[in-house]
């Protein structure tokens, strides 16, 4: 039995998909203006960990998580840069380029680095990855929809808008107060706060020098929330099982796109809707608008295993907000790689804790409780009772949900002091001098690290059972 925080009812039901064993699973992904910062990862790592548990559950996920290649900020950041080179570039020039080709090469490389910082946090990769400007025929489908139903109306300047008092339940999710509705006043900006209850933008009528596709309706752009209502129906159906993001997208977007799918189809859009808390710095958001964020990058350039943040991530509950320091991933860190140390002396894996991987899944399918599971296989770690054998095989288990590849024997983290000891005895062994690879062998064996010789001067390590 599962059970997850719904922020529709705000309270913890039990998880009943539609049509089990599928499971249709919706994420709002990145906007590709810039390098995705660790506060977009909390948010990843978090889908990824509930993909994870649902599948220890045999549920068969359908992911779909979109890429936002065309807004305001896209455009913006497009503008001024030539592409790859980072320069603004002179206003002739500016003029002279497609402003479609334009958006698509400024944020390759953005999408690019998106799915590397995906790979090294071991997330699996959704099914789909639709972008914005590949779905523009649904969204204008979409966006026709809700004129013939005469909850959208087009504007003088030739945009789209959604109108909200034709939709009641609008702020049902984010539990708005009616009050302040002004639904006479109208909002093209996509980005705004709860201050701002207006006519949301379906379509921006197009614009000198920005992105545009011919439409039915006029020339134009989506506006940034048709493209979730879009793709959810494209490719999961009217009614999905869980719809995900960071709290920050209750209000406006998510609050929107019910608004948007739920007008047109007449049925709920999600089942689940489910939110991580924010990642913070010195207790303010991590954003990109207050400047105050970090990349995986600059984790890597201090030499830390990208891990080590998934690590830290799980010691805490996806729905409390979580203040980065350095020194906790330091922590985090060094607990990972004790981990990783310890598990890679023990025996092959065998048979296992059944008492321990029961009360392991039992305290994950209870919302994602991450930071119990985490205890309880420190707890496992530490419990002598059992041979090595079975508590490697249990903690193999644990980890298909975790995702901190415990079970990959190139991962043994290696002192400077080894590394070097290693890459001379590779050069030894290039150069056939034997003798002195023979030598470095028993060095790093008396260290307490085996090394197995495989084909084409390959090798695979283990570290020497030790601990019982
Ligand atoms: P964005 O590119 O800003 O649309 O964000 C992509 C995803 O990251 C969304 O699900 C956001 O809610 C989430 N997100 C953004 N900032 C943070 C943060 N500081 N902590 C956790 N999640 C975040
Ligand atoms: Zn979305």
């Amino acid at each position: 039995m599962l059970t997850i925080f719904n922020s529709l009812s705000r309270k913890l039901e039990p998880f009943k998909p539609q049509n089990p064993p599928a499971v249709t699973m919706y994420t709002c992904g990145p906007t590709v203006y810039n390098f995705v910062h660790i506060g977009n990862l909390r948010a990843y790592v978090f889908y990824d960990t509930l993909k994870r548990l649902l599948r220890s559950h045999e549920y068969a996920i359908k992911h779909v998580m979109n890429i936002t290649d065309v807004d305001d900020k896209i455009i913006r950041g497009s503008a001024a840069e030539i592409p790859n080179c980072g320069l603004r570039p002179a206003p002739s020039e500016r003029k002279n380029q497609d402003p479609n080709e334009r958006i698509k090469s400024f944020s390759k490389k953005y999408e690019e680095a998106y799915f590397e910082d995906l790979k090294k946090l071991n997330i699996i990769s959704a099914d789909v990855n639709p972008k914005a400007t590949e779905y523009i025929p649904q969204m204008v489908t979409l966006i026709q929809t809700l004129l013939h139903k005469g909850v959208a109306y087009k504007s003088e300047d030739g945009s789209i808008y959604f109108s909200i008092k034709k939709f009641p339940q609008y702020g049902r999710l984010s539990r708005l107060d009616k009050k302040s509705l002004r639904p006479t006043e109208r909002m093209i900006k996509d980005e705004y706060t709860k201050d701002s209850i207006q006519d949301f933008a379906l379509w921006k009528a197009a614009k000198e020098g920005e992105p545009s596709w011919e439409t039915p309706f006029g020339k134009g752009r989506p506006g940034w929330h048709i493209e979730c209502s879009a793709m959810a129906n494209d490719l999961l159906g009217e009614t999905i099982d869980i719809h995900s993001g960071g709290v920050d997208l209750i209000f406006p977007h998510h609050e929107n796109e019910i608004a948007q799918s739920e007008a047109a189809t007449g049925k709920p859009f999600a089942r689940y809707w489910i939110h991580n808390e924010h990642l913070l710095v010195d207790n303010q958001k991590m954003s990109k608008s207050l400047h105050n964020f970090y990349t995986l990058r600059e984790i890597e350039e201090k030499g830390i295993d990208p891990l080590a943040l998934r690590y830290l991530f799980l010691t805490v509950h996806y729905r409390d907000k979580l203040n980065f320091t350095w020194e906790s991933l330091e922590a985090a860190r060094q607990a990972l790689t004790r981990l990783r140390d310890l598990v890679a002396t023990w025996d092959e894996p065998a048979i296992g804790c059944a008492g321990y991987e029961a009360d392991f899944l039992a305290a994950i399918a209870d919302d994602l409780g991450t930071p119990r599971g985490l205890a309880l296989l420190w707890d496992l770690v530490h419990d002598r009772e059992y041979p090595t054998s079975a508590r490697h095989a249990s903690i193999l288990k644990m980890d298909k949900v975790l995702g901190l590849r415990l079970d990959s024997r190139d991962e043994i983290t290696l002192s400077s002091e080894e590394k070097k000891l290693l890459d001379d005895r590779q050069q030894a062994r290039r150069v056939g001098d034997f003798e002195v690879s023979d030598e470095i062998r028993a060095t790093l064996e008396n260290k307490g690290l085996v090394i197995e010789d495989t084909a084409n001067n390959g090798f695979r390590l283990k570290r020497k059972r030790t601990e019982r």
